[in-house]
This record gives structure tokens, C-alpha cells and sequence, in this order.
């Protein structure tokens, strides 16, 4: 068999097994209300949370930062493509999220495979919450510590796997909000043990960032974390800029040595082209319309709550979440696809998650709100999902 036969046996593969994906051109700019094929559906998949991504103000701030700082940043941040409004954007993030400093990186991707290979090598020990995002499962990979999973959100499993380790460096690694369940990780539990075992604490607040805490300063914050004075030392945050903030790109916040070292020896920050200034710009007024954004996180949280309550005593279940990230677990693959395709029928779009994204056996249709959602809009999808419920 030629090599290309080999491929084409392993996307038929993908095909009947429904593990095949897809991508669909939509013809709008990025709200809940997107046009595929001059056809329009109501969307419920995005992470734009806040409804920034096609907010006028920050369109207007990128157009804005595109005419003052031109287009690209020509060299990697540490040649020559770093610019002031980078740096300015740096310090807002850092006074933002309560820490000494940040180092803004292109992609939340990036930010975690490079950060953690940065904080453990060889010979030390990272501890990793078992549903973690895939960035921070490569970052562990490509570290070549030793990798130890522990159990979703148990803190006695975790304190088993510090107890027994002999490592000089440990990290524990934890995304604060799940991506693909909604619930939130137990910060405080955490912070206590890299306390007594002297770990560091990687969390990644892609989800939680603009959403949770006081004026949307995240998961970190909203736990009531120490902050970089006192103990909070240990704590790296990561936030990105490409969910809540509607833009693109990610920052890592903590303390000045910690960050220093990263900006040092953190390879995809080092070795990638700096993202362009006019994103810098605009990610400015993002994080102003993040912090005077109280009306939307209110809008928001009414959305989740009226979802909730419409989806409550059925046979499909949602996980237990409070965030805009709302699993309902079908099961099997191809149950979750009839289901999203039924929706899709209806002008309802609702993407069914699949392994290897989540666990086997664990399908499910990953309904996200955005405060861009109208309260009609959210009664739309409960009142097909019962329909649908009784029907298939
Ligand atoms: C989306 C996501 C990332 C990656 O961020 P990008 O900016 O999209 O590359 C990292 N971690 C988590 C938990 C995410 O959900």
C-alpha cells in the first residue's frame, strides 16, 4: 500500500467510526447568528462569552491600532518585534489580574506547551488534572518530567501523588474552568498543597478570564487566591485573550522572577514572531470593556441559570456547571451527531464533542452562551432539546 492508500484507510477510519470533523465557512462576522451557505442558524458554540468578538468599539479599536502601529511585528519579541503598546498591554493585564507582571503570547496554545516544559525538565514531576486542555497535556509531554494524571478535581488523589514524590521540582497543572464540562477546579485545595509541598501552581483561566471573579478578573480572583504580595508567588496564571477579551492571543501573570524566567527560556515564546502591536491595541480596550463589562456577565449569568432551569428533570443530563460552558452528556457518538444534527434541521447550531476532545463513552452536545444571546434564544433551544428528547 502507497502511503497516500494509508491515509485514505485512516480517514475512512475516522469517517465510520464519526470521529471525522468538519469545518463550516460561516459568512458573518463572529455573533450567535451565523450564516452557513446563505443559510442562517442560531449558534450556541463560541467562547466569545461577553459578546466582544463583534463589538463595534473593539472593531474599531483594531482598525484604529492597525493604522498607528502598521501591520506586522517583523521579528520575534526579543529581536525586534516588541513594541511599547505590547508592554503597556502587559502592565494592564498584570495590575488586572492582581500579579507582579505578564508576558503576552500569540495564542493560549502557544503559552501553555511552551510555559510548562519552561517550569519542570527532566528528572521533575508534573501533577495534572486528568481532564486538562490538550495545550497543557503537550506542554507536560514535551517537558520530559515525569507526568503523573490524577483523577478529575480530587485533591486526595492529588495529595497522594505530592506525598510519595521525590522530585526536587513538582508543578501541579490545572485548568481552572474545564473546557469541555463547564465546572471549576477546587483553587483554594490546590493552593494549599503546592503550600505544603512546595509545588508550583500552573492554572489556566481561559474560560474563567472576563467571566468570573470581581470586574471579570477570573477564577484566581474569584477564589480569593493570595495575590503576588504574599504567598501568591507560586501561582502562575494563564489567562487567554482569544475567548472573553474577543480577540486572539494569551497572557501568563505572576510574579516578576517567575515571568522573567519564562520570557527566557520559554521556547514558543522565543522562537515565534511577535503578534502584531495593532492586537496589542485593541486588546487594550478589551480589557476596559472586560472591566466596566458587569452588565454583560449579569446578562450572562441569566442565560445560564434560565438554561439550566429549562433543561432541569430531563433524561439528558447537564453536567453541574455555573459557567456559560454547558455540557449535556449523550454518550455515544453517533447519538451525540443525530442530536446535533437534528438541532441543525431546526436552524440550531450546537457542535457535538467527540473523543478523543473528551473521555470515550462521553459525547456530548457543549452548549456555550455568550451575553450576545437573547433570553428567546436560549427558550429556542430548551424547547427543541425537550421536543427532541421525547422524539428520539
Ligand atoms: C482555548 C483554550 C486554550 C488555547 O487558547 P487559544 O488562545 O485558543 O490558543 C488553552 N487552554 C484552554 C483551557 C482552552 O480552552
Amino acid at each position: 500500500m502507497s502511503r497516500l492508500d494509508g491515509l485514505r484507510a485512516a480517514l475512512a477510519a475516522l469517517e465510520r467510526d464519526h470521529m471525522r470533523r468538519f469545518r463550516h465557512d460561516n459568512e458573518a462576522p463572529c455573533s450567535p447568528r451565523v450564516v452557513i451557505d446563505g443559510k442562517a442558524y442560531l449558534a450556541f458554540c463560541s467562547n466569545d462569552y461577553l459578546g466582544l468578538a463583534g463589538d463595534a468599539r473593539l472593531a474599531g479599536a483594531l482598525a484604529e491600532g492597525a493604522r498607528r502601529w502598521g501591520a506586522g511585528a517583523g521579528a520575534s519579541h526579543l529581536v525586534s518585534g516588541h513594541y511599547a503598546v505590547q508592554s503597556a498591554l502587559e502592565r494592564r493585564l498584570a495590575a488586572f489580574t492582581g500579579r507582579e507582571r505578564a508576558l503576552v503570547f500569540p495564542a493560549g496554545f502557544m503559552a501553555n506547551c511552551g510555559i510548562v516544559p519552561a517550569l519542570a525538565g527532566r528528572g521533575d514531576a508534573i501533577f495534572a488534572d486528568r481532564l486538562n486542555h490538550a495545550s497543557l497535556i503537550d506542554g507536560m509531554l514535551l517537558s520530559r518530567a515525569g507526568a503523573h494524571r490524577y483523577p478529575h478535581l480530587d485533591l486526595a488523589a492529588l495529595e497522594r501523588l505530592l506525598a510519595t514524590s521525590k522530585a526536587s521540582t513538582k508543578l501541579i497543572v490545572s485548568d481552572a474552568v474545564f473546557s469541555m464540562d463547564g465546572d471549576i477546579a477546587p483553587l483554594r485545595g490546590l493552593m494549599a498543597l503546592a503550600e505544603r509541598f512546595d509545588a508550583w501552581l500552573l492554572v489556566d483561566d481561559a474560560h474563567g478570564f472576563g467571566v468570573l471573579g470581581p470586574r471579570g478578573r477570573g477564577t484566581p480572583a474569584e477564589a480569593g487566591l493570595p495575590d503576588a504580595a504574599s504567598e501568591g508567588w507560586r501561582l502562575i496564571q494563564v489567562g487567554t485573550l482569544s475567548k472573553a477579551a474577543g480577540l486572539a492571543g494569551a497572557f501568563v501573570a505572576g510574579a516578576e522572577e517567575v515571568v522573567e524566567w519564562l520570557m527566557q527560556k520559554t521556547r514558543t515564546y522565543l522562537f515565534t514572531t511577535g503578534s502584531p502591536p495593532a492586537l496589542a491595541h485593541a486588546l487594550l480596550t478589551a480589557i476596559d470593556l472586560i472591566e466596566e463589562g458587569e452588565a454583560r456577565r449579569e446578562r450572562l449569568a441569566a442565560l445560564t441559570g434560565r438554561l439550566v432551569a429549562g433543561l432541569a428533570q430531563r433524561r439528558w443530563k447537564l453536567l453541574p456547571s455555573r459557567t456559560p460552558v454547558q455540557a449535556l452528556v449523550i454518550g455515544d457518538n453517533a447519538a451525540a451527531l443525530a442530536l446535533a444534527a437534528a438541532l441543525l434541521e431546526e436552524g440550531l447550531w450546537v457542535p457535538a464533542i467527540r473523543p478523543p476532545t473528551v473521555p470515550a463513552g462521553s459525547a456530548r452536545l457543549r452548549i456555550s452562551l455568550s451575553a450576545a444571546h437573547a433570553p428567546e434564544d436560549v427558550d429556542r433551544l430548551v424547547e427543541a432539546l425537550n421536543r427532541l428528547e421525547e422524539a428520539l
